[in-house]
């Protein structure tokens, strides 16, 4: 069975100093301290250590060898969006991650597909490097769950998605810059908390700014198997029925009635989480996806799906159907 895991990160082996360049600090750098990992420097703060899987795709490929995945979907990590930097500064980041995995997918056409990032805070630079993604061959963009705090149904962000619609390119939301981060840094709070409250964040903008309903046949897939969305779905739609004047003001439609308007990852590491989730979703729109390399990531590569009880057609649908579907894509270019 062809296997293509949608959520999977990569960066360039080498990251220069930015902040040298750009005259200011906050950007990311890699500091190759020994063989096979790097420090991935926030200015002279040390942010996290990675292995050499998150930039070397020959080892990549190797490492899903055992878990029989031919294909992964690739992105940046969401802490090189660099949406609060100098919106110039921000496209010449995009550009050299978004040229990095362009060369990645262009090398390996069999076993890469890629996703590139684009300056959200400034609509018309990200619009000319989603165009440019397009030229690239990259068939959508990862984008983070706020942009500078600011929610995913502000006005400003619109254009956005409409260019996203018109060029068929699809949207991965991600999870950044997590809300009440600095309230709660121990027992890694924002990625257990966090993470999954601002993917629930992004659902509940999008689908109450309506963003679903102007454009069905804009093609966005949430992180993290919705976050927290999908387990206060019966919160959400009754929030919407009861308080219809907080919540229904920019849009009439039940939020139950936009699932399946859009798919999610299947990282639930629950395999009866996963059911609930297929049951209100449809088969159809959870995709195979595990944030590798990262140690929160479904590092079997979906193996708890396919030893369960699951019909093959369902496993079949997460395991490429969808994300096929998502992208654009047809199967065949991968076989
Ligand atoms: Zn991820």
């Amino acid at each position: 069975m062809l296997k293509i895991d949608m959520h999977t990160h990569i960066l360039p082996r080498n990251i220069p100093k930015f902040a040298d360049k750009f005259g200011y600090g906050g950007f990311i750098h890699l500091d190759h301290h020994r063989k096979g990992w790097a420090r991935m420097m926030q200015d002279s703060k040390f942010f996290r250590e990675i292995n050499e899987n998150c930039w070397d795709e020959h080892i990549r490929i190797k490492e899903y060898e055992p878990y029989h995945t031919q294909v992964q979907v690739v992105c940046t990590i969401p802490v090189m969006f660099s949406y609060w930097a100098k919106p110039a500064d921000c496209l010449y980041l995009s550009e050299f991650l978004n040229d990095h995995i362009a060369e990645v997918v262009k090398d390996n056409p069999k076993h890469y597909i890629g996703l590139g990032t684009i300056p959200m805070q400034d609509a018309d630079l990200a619009i000319k490097e989603l165009e440019r993604c397009k030229e690239l061959g990259l068939v959508g963009v990862q984008i983070g769950s706020n942009v500078n705090d600011k929610n995913l149904n502000e006005e400003a962000f619109f254009p956005i998605f409409k260019a996203c619609r018109d060029l068929g390119m699809a949207v991965m939301v991600h999870p950044w810059n997590m809300m009440g981060k600095s309230l709660m840094e121990r027992y890694w709070l924002p990625w257990l908390v966090g993470m999954p409250a601002e993917t629930s964040r992004a659902m509940c903008s999008m689908i109450f700014g309506g963003i679903f309903e102007k454009l069905p046949d804009l093609r966005v897939c949430f992180s993290h198997a919705g976050g927290s969305f999908m387990g206060t779905i019966g919160r959400i739609e009754h929030g919407f029925n009861c308080r219809p004047d907080l919540v229904a003001i920019d849009n009439n439609v039940n939020p139950r009635e936009c699932l399946r308007k859009f798919w999610v990852d299947c990282i639930t590491h629950d395999i009866d989480a996963l059911k609930y989730i297929l049951k209100l979703q449809g088969s159809k729109k959870v995709c195979l996806g595990t944030d590798y390399p990262f140690p929160l990531g479904d590092l079997e590569i979906g193996k708890f799906i396919e030893e369960s009880d699951l019909p093959v057609e369902v496993i079949e649908d997460i395991m490429h159907n969808s994300t096929l579907e998502w992208l654009g894509l047809e199967k065949g270019l991968f076989l």
